[in-house]
């Protein structure tokens, strides 16, 4: 079931190139974006080199071809999380765009003044900003879970503002900032119980752990193609097919609509009638092939890694008394990732002290503001892995972090001698 991450970087060929002063790149910033397998990159060539054409206009063959490699790319990532079928997987820009058609084709249908959002303290920007600006234009009011001091979402905080005034739950599988793994079906099963729906921000979870729309108990499913070895500019949006047959687009054009006049339209089949203008072709079929990469690695086995990886850096940061951690203690599940912050260490400098070594990680607020401000820090630096990550990449880390806090040292040395010859 596991796999060897010293041969999963084989097939990433980024992975052999250096950064600064020659120096082996160690890529800890898979949070933000993943990196592509060759055969990602390759199937995207190939569309291009082979049968690029628009897709559902033509009836020549190049367009044929590029139609049938659309249409099946849909019917293998709604296989990937458990999608009866093409009807209920879109493709959007990104995961953001995806949360955005439930906001503008669900939630200003179904919200109205005395009506609420439920969503979590931890959530993305992508979410909270549009629940925010979807409550402003409708008169809804939005309710946040509340996280307690484990970076867990309280759960009787969560029973008591999920009632009946509920419409939706919009609420992160996996934080981006935490690590933490929510419960994603016991919030579901609450929402369900007040007849709310259920949109669930997979951004971090798909790429990183099986993900079964029924097991979770979704309604929506938004998810992004480049944080899961698959190409920027594609994200997929999973809807409950009954639920997107009463949905009204959120984009309109070309390619959405089944017949037109001046005085009024009708729309295409799912799930084309979210899909105006022309869609992510090549994006589509690379992003189709990136999930067949994940399922021969086996999800099963990413989560494993990612956890093993993660448990393993927390351990060694807790171990240091100038390191402050966030998320989940050591010993409970995690995925992939460590946000935390060195004493005396500004975080930009800790990155750029990192670049110098050739390591990437990320710094600053993550696109979850509010979550900082829960945690009452400014920002944090995040590292985050994938399954070409290996243990020497978290050592180069823990080098480098170890570097910095000897650096800081002995300028705090100094600045004492300093002081005391004045
Ligand atoms: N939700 C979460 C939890 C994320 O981590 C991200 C990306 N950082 C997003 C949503 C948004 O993804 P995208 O920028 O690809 O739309």
């Amino acid at each position: 079931m596991s796999f060897d991450a010293d041969e999963v970087r084989a097939d990433f060929p980024i992975l052999q190139r250096t950064v600064a002063d020659g120096e082996p790149l160690v890529y800890l910033d898979n949070a933000a974006t993943t990196q592509t397998p060759e055969r990602v990159s390759t199937a995207e060539k190939s569309f291009y080199d082979e049968y690029n054409a628009n897709v559902h206009r033509g009836i020549h063959t190049l367009s044929h071809e590029a139609s049938v490699a659309y249409e099946d790319a849909h019917d293998r990532l709604a296989e990937f999380v458990g999608a009866e079928g093409r009807e209920e997987l879109i493709f959007t820009k990104n995961a953001t765009e995806a949360v955005n058609l439930v906001a503008y084709g669900y939630g200003v249908q179904h919200l109205d003044e005395g009506d609420a959002v439920v969503t979590t303290e931890m959530e993305h920007h992508a979410s909270l900003v549009t629940w925010q600006q979807i409550a402003e234009q409708t008169g809804a009011d939005v309710r946040y879970v509340e996280v307690d001091d484990d970076g867990r979402l309280d759960m009787d905080h969560a029973r008591e503002v999920i009632d009946d005034d509920v419409e939706l739950l919009s609420v992160v599988h996996v934080s981006n900032v935490l690590g933490t793994v929510n419960p994603v079906r016991e919030l579901a099963d609450l929402a369900h119980d007040h007849d709310a729906a259920v949109l669930v921000d997979g951004a971090q979870s798909v790429p990183t752990r099986p993900v079964d729309v029924d097991d979770l108990g979704a309604d929506f499913l938004a998810f992004s193609g480049h944080k899961m070895a698959g190409p920027t500019g594609i994200g997929c949006l999973y809807g409950e097919q009954e639920l997107l047959e009463e949905m009204e687009p959120f984009l309109f054009g070309g390619e959405m609509i089944r017949h037109v006049t001046f005085d009024e339209s009708t729309w295409n089949e799912l799930p084309w009638k979210f899909e105006a203008g022309t869609p992510p072709i090549a994006e589509g079929i690379a992003l189709a092939e990136a999930a067949d990469y994940l399922d021969e690695l086996g999800m099963d086995a990413v989560r494993e890694h990612e956890n093993d990886l993660a448990q393993y850096l927390l351990a060694e940061l807790e171990d240091r008394d100038d390191v402050e951690t966030y998320g989940p203690p050591p010993g409970v599940e995690r995925s992939g990732l460590v946000a935390f912050n060195v004493d005396g260490v500004h975080g930009h400098d800790l990155s750029e002290l990192l670049d110098d070594r050739g390591i990437a990680v990320r710094a600053g607020d993550h696109c979850t503001q509010p979550l900082h401000d829960v945690l009452d820090i400014p920002g944090s630096v995040r590292a985050s892995f994938y399954a070409y990550t290996t243990r020497e990449d978290v050592d180069a880390l823990l080098d480098a972090i170890e570097d910095a806090a000897g650096k800081r040292d002995a300028m705090l040395a100094s600045e004492r001698y300093h002081d005391r010859i004045l």
